[in-house]
């Protein structure tokens, strides 16, 4: 059985071209139900704050999970597409101009996305895929507290 995947697994060991590579981090970037989403949603579910909403359409940026209830809305982010500041993620060998740009773009859009339920009175938390896994528990300790009421200020000036 175990042979049998193996021999179809999709990738394999060959070298992806730069052209591949691309299109990996394109899909990637577009992707829902990533596995770090996934891994997020399981613990929400098992830490009993259920009752949430994945890429909710009505919300500028559609956050990988709000809670309309308590107007809380949550991102995780991919630490290479969205330029983490935990990891700084390396940039591109290739292409540079053409991936700053986009990096420069998706940095404007996010911030833009975040204003804007800030705005019309959303709290608004960033998880970046590194920190979901390394402390798992710190994040679900962090959207606890907001999902809670106590307010995200609380959190900036804490940290
Ligand atoms: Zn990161």
């Amino acid at each position: 059985m175990a042979k049998k995947k193996k021999r179809y697994s999709v990738l394999g060991n060959t070298p992806l071209t730069a052209q591949e590579r691309v299109s990996r981090y394109m899909r990637g970037n577009k992707s829902k139900n990533t596995q770090p989403e996934l891994r997020l949603r399981r613990a929400l579910w098992q830490n009993g704050l259920r009752g949430y909403r994945i890429h909710w359409k009505n919300l500028p940026g559609k956050p990988d999970v709000c809670y309309p209830g308590r107007k809380l809305a949550i991102f995780l982010h991919g630490c290479f597409w969205h330029r983490c500041p935990h990891c700084l993620p390396a940039m591109p060998k290739t292409n540079l101009p053409f991936w700053a740009e986009k990096f420069t773009r998706n940095q404007e859009r996010d911030r833009q996305n975040r204003e804007k339920l800030k705005a019309a009175g959303w709290q608004v938390l960033v998880i970046w895929a590194c920190q979901l896994q390394q402390d798992l528990e710190g994040c679900l300790f962090t959207i606890k507290a907001l999902h809670a009421g106590v307010p995200e200020s609380y959190w900036l000036e804490a940290a």
